[in-house]
């Protein structure tokens, strides 16, 4: 048995044999861990505040066979604004949902972390912290290779320009000639600003993430943008945003 000190966020937290909880812990090291946190009475005292769903924490942890317990664990930032607003609350299960699938099949990747942190952080201050989740899952998917080609035709790599036509199926942007082709290509038009703030969210540092202006009309056809990219290329349907849009007691209960 060793033991292990590592800063982890927590992405989810479930019941587990009677009185314990499992944690699943993105850490910048190990990537995505699952460690079981024991139903001692000390320790949950002691480590309740630090296991709380999306806090940042420090844990020792004991590894026995590959398993991870928690020893100890101390609060980083707890990020309560989260908790308290539904709001951010969604966002951040949403995003939580898609860095775990993604975190869960990929080598540990501490870029993944960090933008996990950047997520985060500003899905607990911001004004549009559904918008913020949508974004940084845009990004997800660009850190992993799934990559939208918005800089240039995806087809013979020429110069685009308006009307900015995006074909999902082939994953990016068509030339105007493309046009002309009479080809089966199914796509969708892009205004200028939506697709200069996707390629703010594909290319910039983390620092500078989340610093734009947009527009109503610009968010909303860039989540659209992005929960389509999301889920054709993950081949998965994520469907926690569409409780807050269509039923949001449904939560409370
Ligand atoms: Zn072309």
């Amino acid at each position: 048995m060793s033991t292990i000190t590592t800063k982890a966020f927590v992405m989810n937290s479930f019941p587990w044999k009677e009185r314990h909880r499992l944690l699943h812990l993105l850490t910048p090291e190990l990537g995505l861990i699952t460690a079981l946190a024991p139903a001692s009475e000390r320790l949950r005292s002691e480590i309740r505040a630090a296991t709380q769903l999306f806090s940042l924490s420090e844990f020792v942890l004991t590894v026995k066979q590959s398993r991870y317990s928690v020893r100890s664990a101390s609060v980083i930032e707890s990020f309560i604004a989260i908790a308290e607003n539904l709001d951010r609350l969604t966002a951040a299960s949403h995003a939580a949902e898609v860095f775990t699938d993604v975190a869960r099949h990929d080598e540990p990747n501490r870029a993944l972390f960090e933008l996990w942190a950047y997520c985060l952080y500003e899905i607990s201050v911001s004004d549009y912290p559904v918008f913020v989740a949508r974004m940084a899952t845009l990004r997800l998917m660009v850190e992993i290779g799934l990559t939208p080609c918005l800089d240039s035709c995806v087809r013979c790599h020429g110069h685009v320009d308006e009307p900015y036509r995006f074909s999902f199926l082939e994953g990016g942007l068509l030339c105007g000639k493309e046009e002309f082709r009479k080809t089966q290509a199914e796509w969708t038009t892009l205004f200028p600003g939506t697709l200069a703030l996707l390629r703010h969210i594909a290319s910039a540092p983390y620092k500078r993430l989340f610093r734009f202006y947009a527009s109503e009309e610009t968010r909303s056809e860039a989540s659209a943008f992005a929960d389509r990219w999301l889920e054709e290329r993950m081949e998965k349907r994520y469907n926690r945003l569409e409780l807050l849009e269509h039923n949001p007691t449904f939560l409370f209960s």
